[in-house]
């Protein structure tokens, strides 16, 4: 029950009480606000900071308004979405770092590289502009512990973010138990977690294909190649999508092996023999 304690036109101050709530148990759960209204309308029923855990139900260790399954680009931008719209926010991933493929083994390490064989090709490429360099020397572990720096400034950056929105992070292996909770293994011990809303942001995964010697040390998937030990002389590329063609492509090719080919599906042999090309 909702009394409003002043009328249009009339004048408030600060402290004034302008309209009493009756909250019981009963109440029908929080709305989210639509987009715009979060800063100007505060949910009443928002937790004081770090208190995500605080409303505790059934049997759970911890509950949630929203709970949000993995924290790759999906994940996290979900979190702060509901967590500045006024939700309590609880993350679950299972690596140590938070950002999903993109920031740790995809998209930022990947250009990171591709940024760096870039340069060398452009210094190649100005000895037609009669400016010659020296052939680089490739010292791969300096290459991947800068690469590992600018992967851990952008997932520190995020987990700053995060404790910003007072989106709780939990490490864990996830899985559901019911409709609304959800187990994880934290390493040290089982959470259980109940949740009002939960977003799935899970990801993919790299296929293993059948037939292929998957235990051979040549065989490699994008993240094995984005932490080689050292640069082979040649290199078979299988599939010519986003991640193939950027270890094909101009620039990555020239950093991670002399020679590449990239293969792509085709119908018959024919289709396959024409989308091999050297690098
Ligand atoms: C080499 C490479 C280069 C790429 N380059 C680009 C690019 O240039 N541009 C681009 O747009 N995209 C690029 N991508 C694709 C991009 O990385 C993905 O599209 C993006 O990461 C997908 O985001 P996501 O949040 O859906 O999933 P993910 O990033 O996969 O995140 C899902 C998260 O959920 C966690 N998780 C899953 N299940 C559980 C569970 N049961 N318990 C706990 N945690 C769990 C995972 O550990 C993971 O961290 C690239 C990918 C690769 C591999």
């Amino acid at each position: 029950m909702t009394t409003a304690n002043v009328s249009v036109g009339d004048k408030v101050s600060e402290g004034d009480v302008i309209v009493t709530l009756d909250v019981s148990d009963t109440a029908a759960p929080t709305e989210i606000p639509k987009a715009g209204q979060a800063q100007a309308t505060p949910v009443e029923t928002t937790p004081a900071a770090g208190s995500a855990i605080a409303t505790g139900k059934g049997d759970a260790d911890m509950h949630t308004q929203t709970l949000v399954l993995g924290s790759g680009p999906g994940g996290y931008t979900a979190a702060f979405r509901a967590a500045d719209l006024g939700q309590q926010v609880i993350m679950i991933e299972r690596h140590a770092r938070i950002g999903g493929v993109c920031l740790n083994v995809g998209c930022i390490p990947s250009k990171a590289l591709l940024h760096t064989a870039q340069i060398i090709n452009e210094a190649a490429d100005m000895g037609d502009h009669g400016v010659s360099f020296a052939a680089p020397k490739i010292n791969i572990r300096k290459i991947e512990s800068w690469k590992n720096s600018i992967v851990d400034k952008l997932t520190g950056g995020l987990k700053a973010l995060s404790k910003q929105r007072k989106v709780e992070i939990i490490q864990g292996e996830a899985s559901f138990t019911g409709t609304h909770t959800m187990q994880v293994d934290t390493g040290e011990g089982i959470k259980t977690i109940s949740f009002d809303n939960c977003i799935v942001a899970a990801g993919s995964r790299v296929t293993k294909i059948p037939v292929f010697p998957h235990d051979d040390p040549r065989m490699m998937d994008s993240t094995d190649a984005l932490d080689i030990e050292d640069i082979p002389k040649k290199l078979l590329v299988i599939g010519g999508g986003i991640i193939g063609a950027g270890i094909v492509g101009p620039n990555a090719g020239e950093l991670i092996a002399e020679t590449v080919l990239a293969l792509e599906m085709g119908t018959d042999a024919e289709d396959i023999g024409m989308t091999i090309h050297p690098h």
